[in-house]
């Protein structure tokens, strides 16, 4: 069954309910099993898909190899002008693509055209990019030499995707990829198979308009066992990987063990830290935002508040005030703040934190709980809680992927909150509130946060792609996105040109015959 004129969402993107879900251009094959995609929505049956076996695979691979041959020597800033014309296919079908991952994912519809922005904004950036790939120029110690160093093309980038963000990490990859003239394979998510279809299309529609050969965006489908096919391959000499840690440590160690490059993005375990300086309408807004956004569903959601004792009765009671307004509910209707989790595993992941919780002794400030009837068929509604905790919890430790907050209490000095801030093994984004210089700036410095995001007066979550984006420790260690991140797509190779008739050695060795 499908409801809510999906139909003509899936006309607009030229994508049928059922396909086959490997591709190494405009067609699509693939003889694997079945997956089905249900809506976390209303629980209704939107897509199957026939996953990638390992015969289609190699095809793509064999493809995508050929296809490299002819993409590595495109100009860069002709590779741009690609990547310029994708961005403008997904300006048009913004709204049909936002709304499919909406329905899809179970992200609010306003989440769902971010999502889509996101992938335009990257690609904006990497057209410019594809004129600045630039090396440096050395001083030769040689008299008649000259020594630069120069940025080649990679190869063939396997990208394994989280559903959270179901189109937006492909495009942080593969715009950058692409301008640097590697060819891709995306591996997405098995729970949201049907977005990552719609955007091949859009990409494979603009690479033969433009006469280019299959292969330079490719797609597989299916579990675990189809982003393996990547990681021990050594054909594919970079992995991109975003989901949790025990998939990073698994895809680490089997990119690793053929010496190949692997770029990860694992999860988070966020924290603001609320001092008493901080401004309190702000801190309000930026917890709530963090912490019940997306349904507590992005790698960068506040976890935990480590609040300053002075003020903490009052963030406490201003946020269980915001709480009891939360509007829980289909997330098409932008008067809901909070949508489903992505299936019902994550509803049972939810339950059995808040037991814990309780059991290691934490109180319920707000309750939460599963919510039924009407409106919330498909099992995947949640309400949102929140916790009193000790950072020495277990189970503050981890990343539980629902609308959970634990608020944690510090006293003394700003040191005491970075420490219990650091005191976990993630390392993704964190945030101070405070209108304290000193404590910003602490927080900021190399005594400060260990994370690879530290902000002040913002929340934990919604990065801009401008910089770049990743986490230290266990959240990997991989930057995407923007800075200078695009250097991993890329070999770096040092050039040296002697143009005298004499053949001098570097460090002044002699070498007479
Ligand atoms: P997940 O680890 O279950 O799956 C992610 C992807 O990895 C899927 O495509 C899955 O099929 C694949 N996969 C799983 N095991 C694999 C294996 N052994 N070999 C190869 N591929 C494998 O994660 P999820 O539930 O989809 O996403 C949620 C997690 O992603 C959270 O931990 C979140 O913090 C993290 N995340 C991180 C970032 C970031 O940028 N740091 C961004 C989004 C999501």
């Amino acid at each position: 069954v499908i409801s809510f004129g999906i139909e003509n969402v899936l006309k607009k993107l030229n994508i049928e309910p059922h396909n086959s879900g490997t591709s190494t251009g405009s067609n699509f094959f693939g003889n694997g099993n079945e997956i089905l995609s249900n809506s976390p929505v209303d629980g209704n049956l939107i897509a199957k898909v026939n996953t990638t076996t390992r015969e289609d695979y190699d095809k793509v691979v064999d493809t995508a190899s050929l296809a490299f041959k002819k993409w590595k020597t495109v100009p860069a800033p002709q590779r741009g002008e690609i990547v310029r014309q994708f961005g403008n296919r997904l300006r048009e079908l913004k709204e049909p693509l936002g709304k499919l991952v909406s329905y899809e994912m179970g992200k609010s519809y306003q989440e769902g055209l971010g999502e889509v922005q996101e992938m335009i904004d990257i690609c904006d950036f990497a057209v410019g990019l594809s004129r600045q790939l630039h090396g440096l120029t050395m001083h030769s110690e040689r008299p008649g030499h000259r020594m630069y160093e120069q940025y080649h093309p990679l190869g063939i980038v396997g990208i394994i995707s989280a559903f959270n963000f179901p189109v937006a990490v492909w495009a942080w990859n593969t715009a950058l990829a692409w301008v640097c003239g590697d060819v891709c394979i995306w591996k997405p998510s098995e729970k949201t198979p049907l977005c990552a279809i719609a955007c091949q299309k859009i990409a494979a529609d603009v690479f033969k308009e433009n006469n280019l050969p299959e292969g330079i965006s490719c797609l597989v489908n299916g579990d675990y066992s189809v982003g393996a096919y990547l990681s021990n391959d050594k054909r594919i000499p970079l992995v991109s990987a975003t989901g949790s840690i025990r998939m990073g440590k698994i895809v680490a160690q089997a990119v690793a063990s053929r010496l190949g490059k692997s770029l990860l993005e694992l999860g988070g375990n966020n924290a603001i830290i609320v001092t008493p300086d901080a401004d309190i309408k702000m801190t309000i807004i930026g917890a709530i935002f963090g912490a019940v956004g997306t349904a507590g569903q992005r790698c960068t959601s506040t976890r935990r508040l480590i609040i300053h004792e002075k003020i903490y009765d009052q963030i406490k009671n201003a946020l269980k005030d915001a709480y009891s307004q939360l509007k829980i509910g289909n997330p098409l209707d932008e008067s809901n703040h909070v949508g489903p989790l992505i299936d019902t595993e994550a509803v049972e992941n939810y339950k059995r934190a808040l037991l814990q919780v309780v059991e290691e002794g934490g109180n319920l400030l707000v309750e939460g709980g599963e919510l039924t009837g009407a409106g919330f068929e498909s099992g995947c509604y949640v309400k949102p809680a929140i916790a009193e905790a000790e950072p020495t919890f277990e189970i503050v430790q981890h990343e539980t992927f629902a609308p959970i907050l634990y608020l944690l209490k510090y006293k003394g000095p700003v040191e005491n909150a970075i420490e219990i801030q650091n005191n976990v093994v993630q390392g993704l984004s964190s945030a101070i509130m405070t209108n304290n210089l000193r404590e910003a700036e602490r927080f900021l410095s190399a005594e400060g946060s260990d994370c690879g995001i530290a902000n002040v007066n913002i929340g934990t979550s919604g990065a801009e792609i401008g910089g770049a984006f990743g986490g230290e420790k266990e959240t990997g260690g991989g930057r995407e996105s923007g800075s200078d991140a695009w250097k991993v797509y890329m070999r770096r190779q040092t050039n040296t040109i002697n143009y005298t008739t004499e053949l001098p050695l570097a460090q002044g060795i002699k070498f007479d015959l």
